[in-house]
């Protein structure tokens, strides 16, 4: 593997398409810097970016794809429908594709299996929940602006009742969840695995440490991500990159700064060996970046430890 090129290597998902194996983030990239990073990762090899209606930056990443000059079908934009736009999804992709200036989206989620009242966002819609949302969500196939369609933050549970549903005749191509060291998830990654769903993992590098608004973990500092570091001679956050590639998920590590836009996609010609990943697979802590708190339902429902 140590002569393998991740950097345009692809995952293969359930409906045919390619998900590029790494992925610029961009949550809480601040105003102006979204454009920035996502014009710089383009235009330094990354064709693959993450964004959602939630992180109010669609129109910044529409704005970065177009000054990158990249062709736009090179590029996977991954963005997610916003849990107050639930029973509004046709709406919801109208909007996102509105802000990104594009004329369709690669990769479109549903955010969290959280359905709220645009009116009181404290509230749980009633009458609705993800199984409707999903529902509405395949006919978006039919209409040309969406490639793939997906979940995140679905734990096994919300799998197995979507899943189950008669209305569910399309099986999600994707479940973009937390993972990392700290939260490696093994259960829910090996029973999405065994339905043919690829996992894109985020927050993985253990979150924005400069957030005032989310927890982060001490991930980048854990002694043994540091041990390999310097053994290997890698920055830690490599090292967490390449753990989460070899496992087989896409990455999409967050950074407005090109230095680190740069060192986060340098993986070609190396890897972890069995070893590291046996260390980095046996680190005890548990630490997770989103927590399900300012949202009326509870999502996360410890079935993923
Ligand atoms: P990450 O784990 O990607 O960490 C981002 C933080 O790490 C930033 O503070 C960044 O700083 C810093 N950083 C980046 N590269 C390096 C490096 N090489 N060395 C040291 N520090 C570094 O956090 P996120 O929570 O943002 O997760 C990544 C992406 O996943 C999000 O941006 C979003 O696109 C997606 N996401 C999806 C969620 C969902 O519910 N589906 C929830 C959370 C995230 P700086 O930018 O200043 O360089």
């Amino acid at each position: 593997m140590s002569d393998h090129k991740f950097t345009t290597h692809t995952f293969h998902l359930n409906n045919g398409c390619a998900i590029p194996a790494i992925g610029l983030g961009t949550w809480q990239s601040k105003e102006n810097a979204t454009r920035e990073a996502v014009k710089y990762a383009l235009q330094n090899g990354y064709r693959h970016v993450d964004t959602a209606l939630n992180y109010g930056n669609e129109q910044e990443v529409g704005e970065g794809i177009r000054a990158s000059g990249v062709p736009r079908e090179q590029i996977w934009v991954t963005s997610k429908l916003d849990n107050h736009w639930h029973h509004r999804v046709r709406e919801g992709l109208e909007k996102s594709l509105e802000n990104l200036g594009l004329e369709y989206i690669d990769l479109f989620l549903i955010h969290f299996p959280c359905s709220t009242d645009p009116e009181d966002r404290s509230k749980h819609l009633p009458d609705w929940n993800f199984v409707d949302t999903w529902r509405e969500m395949q006919k978006l196939l039919d209409t040309g602006k969406v490639r793939t369609i997906g979940v995140s933050n679905f734990q096994m549970s919300h799998l197995e009742t979507l899943l189950n549903d008669p209305s569910c005749k399309v099986v999600p191509a994707v479940n973009q969840i937390e993972l990392h060291p700290h939260n490696p998830s093994p259960k829910l990654l090996e029973y999405c695995k065994s339905k043919g769903i690829h996992c894109t993992a985020y927050s993985c590098l253990g979150g924005n440490t400069a957030s005032p608004i989310n927890a982060h973990t001490d991930l980048i500092d854990d002694p043994t991500v540091l041990k390999i570091s310097k053994a290997k001679a890698k920055a830690p956050a490599q090292i967490l990159v390449m753990w989460g590639l070899q496992r087989g998920t896409s990455m999409i590590p967050k950074s407005v700064t090109p230095d680190r836009i740069s060192s986060n996609f340098l993986m070609d010609g190396w890897c972890l060996s069995n070893g590291d990943i046996l260390a980095l697979d046996g680190i005890q802590t548990r630490a997770k970046v989103v927590g399900d708190a300012w949202m009326p339902i509870r999502v996360f429902l410890g079935d993923d430890i």
